[in-house]
């Protein structure tokens, strides 16, 4: 079972807890079924760690897990790994030193629905992937990225090879090949994926895949980002430049917050 955080998650705050469930199922669980990688799978495993390892603002123990992870798939010889040896370098053990560093389940806090087969996963993997968008733009402010597909590129072959929801996976390929490619920059690249989202939030609205206690909105929503709503002739648009600056602040390290049950 999920502990249930004290007190409902805060909409405008990205959680710690999330995120690092999302690390562990996505490692751990979605990498984990399958018995040896291959092909695509190898080299989408090591392009996601890769970002991750890179990008992710982590504890600084996580941090050191990631870039160990990374430095171990960098090493790998030959094209096929086991899950098996994966598995040890994911759990961290080796003989005299700290267990695992990575929690060895899920806790929901910001991804918390309200029965447990609502949001979650899903809804932690979308919160990853918007924060390591964020991160890049950081990392290359002021300057040309070279590759402003990086994390875009990772996500797509990580949705691609391993995400459990085929539907979700077919889905999202269909949207990266139509238009991923026409980034330019990693500011456009945060903007693709929030747009994207959004598509995929309006076909979900009101489905059966809809938390009745979290509808399915075109995000953010004015409470969270009144200057990202305009008008032009009397239409609602998005003012792009104000939901660019929205997300670079809702998905910085400052706005990740670790203690949630205070
Ligand atoms: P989510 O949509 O998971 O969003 C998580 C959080 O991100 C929200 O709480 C909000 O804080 C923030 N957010 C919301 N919109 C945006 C945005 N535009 N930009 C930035 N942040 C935002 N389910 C299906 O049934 N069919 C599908 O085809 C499908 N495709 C998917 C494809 C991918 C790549 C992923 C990761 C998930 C997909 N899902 C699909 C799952 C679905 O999108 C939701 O993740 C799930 O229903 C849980 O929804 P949620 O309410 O927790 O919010």
């Amino acid at each position: 079972t999920t502990p249930i955080p004290r007190k409902p998650a805060d909409r405008s705050k990205v959680y710690m807890a999330d995120l690092e469930s999302a690390l562990h199922y996505a490692l751990r669980v979605e990498v984990a079924r399958f018995s040896v990688l291959t092909g695509e799978r190898v080299r989408a495993l090591k392009d996601f760690v890769a970002v991750l390892a890179k990008y992710f603002p982590g504890r600084p123990f996580v941090q050191n897990f990631l870039r160990s992870v990374d430095r171990w798939l960098r090493n790998v010889r030959g094209s096929r790994i086991p899950y098996s040896a994966l598995k040890l370098v994911l759990t961290n053990r080796k003989e005299g030193q700290a267990p695992a560093v990575l929690s060895n389940n899920v806790t929901w806090v910001g991804c918390q629905g309200s029965e447990p087969h609502f949001r979650g996963y899903p809804c932690s993997l979308w919160t990853l992937f918007h924060l390591l968008t964020v991160q890049a733009t950081r990392h290359h402010s002021g300057q040309k990225a070279e590759d402003p597909l990086e994390v875009l590129g990772a996500m797509r072959g990580y949705v691609q090879s391993f995400f459990g929801c085929r539907e979700c996976a077919q889905h999202f390929e269909g949207m990266a090949a139509e238009s991923m490619d026409k980034v330019r920059s990693v500011d456009e690249a945060a903007l693709w994926l929030w747009s994207r989202h959004n598509r995929v939030n309006a076909r979900l609205a009101g489905t059966a895949t809809e938390d009745p206690q979290f509808p399915k909105l075109q995000w953010p929503p004015p409470e969270l980002c009144h200057p990202c709503h305009s008008v032009v002739k009397r239409r609602q648009v998005w003012d792009e430049a104000a939901v660019l600056q929205f997300l670079k602040a809702y998905f910085s390290p400052i706005n990740i917050f670790l203690n949630y049950t205070e």
